[in-house]
């Protein structure tokens, strides 16, 4: 394609973009290219206009709070369900905003980890993010069991990818749980989340998936999908801001199931404050609420998820996949001979929201791309993660960083930085 590796083709597919003018309604700053919306999504003014608003509920209405505002505070989190359903197209009753995604693995695997001697594992891959092998080995202690004989691991062949055969194979008699992320953190594979799914329900085994890194980027179809159980984190590409609540998603056919960490707010509402000593499950996602909701942490999520509702997450995959290839054609045409390569999968079905660039240098380059004005996220021992959002990032900023990758290269810019590692990487 003439001028595909020239600054002329980004600003022309910018003139392009349908969503280009979101940009504005974030927090960007002028000189810096924000690429870690993977890890904590940036700040909007709909986020901001509704933390606002709910403090200031607060504010005019103390302890009415919880009942006087238009969205009662008190049903906060429903609102907030319904506002994050569509963008996984569940039923809303099956979607609730909850504590944190290590909490809600608990919950989830409290609900529905009942082992008997027959079947009694849960099945797990060996390169998830480790706080959901923590909890799950955690709640198989709870139950009194070994992780050892409990949890059956399915290595992953080349430290990067999930293949979907491997575990269909595992998913064996014993087998209680199934439990795996939907886009694998570091490589940014999008996992064949239908083939597992369907093969988990033929032979009767739970499944659960972690949707902390295609959530917001990746349209999901948990109508079609079905699967028992998900949950994700929502400050991330749905952009809800440090600490905000995560998501969590039951299948509706379990809601008579009693929840793993039960909590007065997962009584039904009708009854929650005759407070008595027997609780009665909400019926819905909201049963898996424990205690009083983290409402300020929360609030700015509605502004957020209002904006991703209004374009739907099947144009920010379009974009999204158009920023990553164009970023990893750059990459090849540029940065290649600089001893980078690319460690996640290239094909559009398999490829989640970030780049991942693999060299051996990655800590020191990952400093100078800081130095630069580059906000990059690193991942021990070798991996630069890029995340071009497509909410707020545009071509241009990707035909910059790999510009500015490049110039750090020539100049042997990362020479200068230790090989000491930080502490948040
Ligand atoms: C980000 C992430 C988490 C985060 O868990 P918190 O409890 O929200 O800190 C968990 N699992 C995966 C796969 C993640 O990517």
């Amino acid at each position: 394609m003439k001028d595909y590796f020239e600054r002329s083709y980004a600003q022309e597919s910018d003139k392009n973009d349908k969503i280009y003018e979101y940009r504005e309604r974030f927090y960007l700053k002028d000189d810096e290219y924000y690429m870690d919306g993977n890890s904590c999504g940036l700040c909007s003014k709909d986020a901001e206009e509704t933390l606002e608003r709910v403090l200031s509920e607060w504010k005019k209405y103390g302890i009415d709070c919880w009942t006087k505002p238009e969205h009662q505070l008190f049903l906060y989190q429903d609102y907030l369900g319904e506002l994050m359903a569509p963008i996984i197209n569940a039923k809303a009753s099956e979607v609730t905003i909850h504590s944190s995604t290590t909490i809600n693995i608990h919950t989830a695997i409290g609900t529905f980890y009942k082992p008997t001697k027959e079947k009694f594992k849960i099945l797990v891959d060996d390169i998830n993010f480790p706080t959901d092998r923590y909890a799950i080995d955690s709640q198989i202690r709870l139950k009194g069991l070994n992780p050892e004989d409990c949890v059956k691991v399915v290595e992953s062949r080349d430290g990067k990818m999930i293949f979907e055969e491997d575990f269909i194979e595992a998913m064996t008699e014993d087998v209680a749980i199934i439990f795996l992320p939907s886009v694998l953190y570091r490589s940014g594979q999008l996992v064949g989340m239908e083939k597992i799914t369907k093969v988990a329900k033929e032979r009767g085994i739970i499944i659960g998936w972690d949707l902390c890194h295609s959530v917001g980027v990746v349209p999901h179809d948990f109508n079609a999908l079905q699967p028992d159980f998900a949950v994700f984190c929502t400050y991330k590409y749905l952009n809800g801001g440090p600490g905000s609540p995560a998501g969590l998603y039951i299948n509706e056919k379990h809601f008579n199931k009693e929840p793993g960490l039960a909590g007065w707010h997962g009584n039904k509402k009708e009854t929650q404050f005759d407070l008595k000593h027997t609780f009665e499950s909400a019926n819905n996602a909201g049963g898996w609420q424990t205690g009083t909701q983290h409402v300020l942490s929360m609030a700015p999520l509605e502004g957020s998820l209002k904006m991703i509702n209004e374009m739907g997450v099947g144009i920010l995959r379009e974009k999204s996949l158009m920023l990553t290839k164009y970023m990893m054609d750059l990459v090849d045409e540029k940065l290649v001979k600089y001893g980078f390569e690319i460690g996640n999968p290239r094909e559009d079905e398999i490829r989640g929201g970030h780049v991942a660039l693999e060299h051996e240098e990655a800590m020191r380059i990952n400093e100078a791309l800081k130095a630069n004005k580059v906000i990059p996220d690193f991942r021990f021992p070798n991996v630069i993660r890029l995340a071009p959002v497509p909410l707020y990032v545009s071509y241009e900023d990707v035909y910059d960083v790999i510009e500015i990758i490049e110039k750090i290269m020539i100049n042997k810019e990362y020479e200068k930085y230790s090989k000491k590692r930080g502490i948040v990487a």
